[in-house]
This record gives C-alpha cells, sequence and structure tokens, in this order.
C-alpha cells in the first residue's frame, strides 16, 4: 500500500512538473544574426515626452536563430538582404540603414541553407523585423493574431515603418495553409516550456517578445520593441509612432515582472551592447 501511495505521489509530481513547463530536456542553443544597423539622426521619435532631443544613436538589428532538437526557429528576419548590395546604405527619414551580410550567408557556418529553417515567428510587423520572411517559405510562420490581421489589411503601398506585404506575401495567400501558426497571446511553441510567445501588444496590436529557456544561461527574453535601448528601458518612454501608449505601458510592465519572477537576461534587440558580447556564429548562447 505505502508503495503505491508512493508511485501514486511520484507520478502526480511529474506530472506537476511537465504542466508548469519547467522540465527543459530539449536541445536547445540560441545563435544571435546581426540583421543590420540603425543610425537615427533624431533620436526623440523614441520618446513621445521629448526624452532625447537633440540626441541621435546607432541602433543593433537583431535576428536570432533558435536550435530546438531538430527544428531550427528564426526570431525576426531584419533589414532587407538587398541592402548588402549598398554598402553605402541608404536613408528613409532620420534612418539610415546599413547591412553587411544576409541571413543566408550568416547561417552557411552552420551547414544550413534557408530551406533548413522549419519556423519563422516575427515580433511584430515593421520593417526592419520581417523584410526577408518570403525567403523562408519552407517555414511555419508564427505571428499574432492582430498582427496578421493589420498586415493583410493594409493597402499594397504599406505605412513608411510597415513591412511591404510583398515580404511576407507567400504566407497572406492562403490563411488556411498548414504554414501558418496565427496565435492570440501568450504561446508555449514546442509544447515543453523551452520557447516561449510573450504578447506584448501596444509597439504595434499583436507585437510580441520571445523567452528562450536555455540549459546552462537559464531564461532569456528577446526583447522586440517593447524597449529601443538600455535608457529607453530604464525610463520607459513611449516612441511616438507606437499605436497605444496604455497598451504599450501594460506591457512594459507585464516584460518587467516575468524578467524579474525568472530572472532572465534581458537582450534589447536594438542595443548595441546587448548584442555584441554574445557568442558568433558558429558559437551559440547555449
Ligand atoms: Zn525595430
Amino acid at each position: 500500500m505505502k508503495k503505491l501511495l508512493l508511485s501514486i505521489a511520484l507520478l502526480a509530481l511529474s506530472s506537476q512538473t511537465l504542466l508548469a513547463g519547467q522540465k527543459n530536456t530539449a536541445d536547445i542553443k540560441l545563435y544571435a544574426l546581426n540583421c543590420g544597423r540603425i543610425h537615427v539622426s533624431d533620436l526623440n521619435v523614441f520618446s513621445d515626452t521629448d526624452q532625447y532631443i537633440g540626441k541621435e544613436k546607432t541602433l543593433n538589428v537583431g535576428c536570432y536563430l533558435i536550435k530546438h532538437n531538430d527544428s531550427w526557429l528564426l526570431w525576426d528576419t531584419g533589414l532587407s538582404s538587398d541592402l548588402a548590395k549598398k554598402p553605402e546604405g541608404i536613408t528613409s527619414g532620420v534612418f539610415h540603414m546599413t547591412l553587411e551580410k544576409n541571413i543566408a550567408q550568416q547561417i552557411e557556418p552552420l551547414g544550413l541553407k534557408p530551406k533548413d529553417i522549419t519556423h519563422v515567428a516575427i515580433s511584430h510587423g515593421h520593417f526592419d523585423h520581417t523584410s526577408n520572411v518570403n525567403e523562408f517559405t519552407d517555414a511555419n510562420l508564427i505571428i499574432q493574431r492582430a498582427e496578421y490581421n493589420m498586415i493583410k489589411n493594409k493597402a499594397d503601398e504599406a505605412e513608411k515603418i510597415y513591412m511591404y506585404k510583398r515580404d511576407i506575401g507567400y504566407f497572406l495567400k492562403d490563411e488556411n495553409s498548414k504554414q501558418l501558426n496565427i496565435i492570440n497571446g501568450d504561446k508555449d511553441i514546442f509544447g515543453d516550456g523551452s520557447v516561449k510567445a510573450i504578447y506584448l501588444p501596444g509597439h504595434t496590436p499583436g507585437h510580441m517578445a520571445l523567452l528562450v529557456n536555455l540549459p546552462k544561461t537559464g531564461a532569456v527574453i528577446l526583447s522586440g520593441d517593447q524597449w529601443h535601448f538600455t535608457e529607453n528601458h530604464k525610463s520607459n518612454d513611449v516612441p511616438t509612432f507606437n499605436v497605444d501608449r496604455a497598451d504599450t505601458l501594460a506591457s512594459s510592465d507585464k516584460l518587467n515582472k516575468i524578467i524579474k519572477n525568472r530572472g532572465a537576461k534581458l537582450i534589447i534587440q536594438h542595443e548595441i551592447n546587448d548584442n555584441q558580447n554574445l557568442p558568433k556564429i558558429p558559437k551559440a548562447l547555449e
């Protein structure tokens, strides 16, 4: 009888562990890609309370490749590959953009080609996060419902800061396609607690961040554009071009609490300092 009770207790404990999603036995690694640089000649566009009048700054454009067992998940696809053919870069408004190597060139040392990418997840639909989605037509696209609707309902001539429909056109053709994984809110992507999308509306309607639970480093947060640089995180400024101020502040509060409760390492995707110390491909954060 005692033995039976003990096995029931152990069974209950193991199912609890699985439910909590804490038990992570997946082979998981995070590779940092460099998907461009943006020099901002008027940093004040990142504050609707005039925090940065007269300031300028160079931002990183971060894309990340996550190995999960036999799957390869690309988080954000950065500035357009075409930009790598123009070393002088291009200017649009207050942004001057450059790109050294496209994604295909950067994943080559891992023995990977674009067709090997099994999942693409985009934090949101701005052009500096999504310009190359159509290069990964063998992948499943993971996107929030609110963001998908927003992109789909836009006119062909997209607003300046949003991606052009042609960059994601393959995935707009058939909303019932098995290659589309449209999600609503937070989502445990592989069902084992190791990679989780965190819904953070405000910057755009369906903006999200990604939590990656690495075996050695522990929890890592890829910020999306919840914050654009360290100072912007500390002062919690709201960019002038966000779609909803109140939602942005609520999302900041949510993400700050997750970072605290999980003891997570925060990588602000546009902050050069958060990215330059990450291992360079073929090395990974483990
Ligand atoms: Zn951005």
